[in-house]
């Protein structure tokens, strides 16, 4: 077994362990499992407004990470496979897949904060928060 087939032996189950992390905590933040927090969950200025805010972002962020998933772990099982062919293709397709898995991950992640940040925005409209109304 060469170097290049040990690390994508390593390096697969990693890709598909982070994908699937990534969907399952915005999953828990969904159900209500964490409240705004310092460590966990879709951190922007509009998630983190207020609980509505946090859990409708993370509502609207679920669509694009659950559909980031059976991609992503086809591209690990994928480089897997090709990485077994090694010595008829070479070690850069089993390499090339799971840099676009590693990708499709973080462009999911960035489609879900923007889907996030417009959810919770449209929450409120301006002016028209809650916390707006309170007497100072
Ligand atoms: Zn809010």
């Amino acid at each position: 077994m060469s170097e290049h087939q040990i690390t994508v032996l390593v390096m697969a189950p990693l890709v598909a362990l982070f994908a699937w992390s990534v969907a399952a905590i915005n999953g828990a933040v969904e159900r209500g499992k964490y409240d705004i927090n310092p460590a966990i969950g879709i951190r922007t200025s509009s998630t983190m407004h207020c609980e509505d805010c946090w859990r409708a972002g993370h509502h609207a962020a679920a669509g694009p990470l659950c559909h980031m998933l059976p991609p992503v772990l086809l591209l690990a099982l994928a480089a897997l496979a090709a990485t077994l062919l090694e010595s008829v293709s070479g070690p850069v397709p089993a390499y090339a897949m799971l840099a676009v898995g590693f990708s499709w991950i973080m462009a999911a992640m960035v489609a879900a904060a923007h889907k996030a940040n417009a959810a919770a925005r449209n929450l409120h409209p301006e002016n028209q928060h809650p916390d707006a109304q309170l007497p100072r």
